[in-house]
């Protein structure tokens, strides 16, 4: 049985379609295929980062991208490699994650950059299909009380 999609959801014809069709990620520096999770291209040694607007990888070139955009700040304890902009210390995936492990659970952290790696594949998936993707607060148009909130700081943690 299949369900037609919604009238807002982009589908590809079925023609474009190339079976077995699986995005690549390359290398801006030298279009080496990187990893959806890569912060580093193994050939040329770029300090690379993904970026949302672009659905691909950007260069860092000390911290920064041409953009101007940084690495988000969960790259240490979630393994993130999004980019975000300066005023903005979290990028759109984990600024939808409310709470996170405290810093001495180092079982939660382990499971919770896991998590974040999944939601971050979910994320680009949703994007990739033209799906919205809206955090909790009312004031974001979001549904309270719905998955994801949008309130998340990197400082807070569970008690
Ligand atoms: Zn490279
Ligand atoms: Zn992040």
């Amino acid at each position: 049985m299949t369900f037609p999609a919604p009238a807002h959801v982009r589908v590809p014809a079925q023609r474009d379609r190339v079976p077995g069709d699986v995005r690549a990620f390359t290398c801006p520096d030298c279009s080496s295929l990187v990893p959806f999770e890569g912060t580093r291209c193994l050939v040329s040694d770029s300090d690379l980062g993904y970026s949302r607007a672009d659905r691909g990888m950007l260069v860092l070139r000390d911290g920064r991208t041409d953009g101007g955009l940084v690495r988000c700040v969960n790259a240490g304890i979630a393994a993130c490699n999004w980019l975000t902009t300066p005023d903005r210390p979290l990028c759109d995936c984990c600024a939808l994650t409310r709470t996170r492990p405290a810093d001495g659970d180092t079982a939660a952290l382990a499971t919770f950059a896991r998590t974040e790696a999944a939601k971050r594949r979910l994320l680009y998936q949703l994007d990739d299909l033209d799906l919205p993707v809206v955090g909790r607060d009312a004031a974001n148009g979001g549904i309270p009380g719905a998955a994801w909130p949008s309130t998340c700081s990197p400082a807070r943690t569970r008690t």
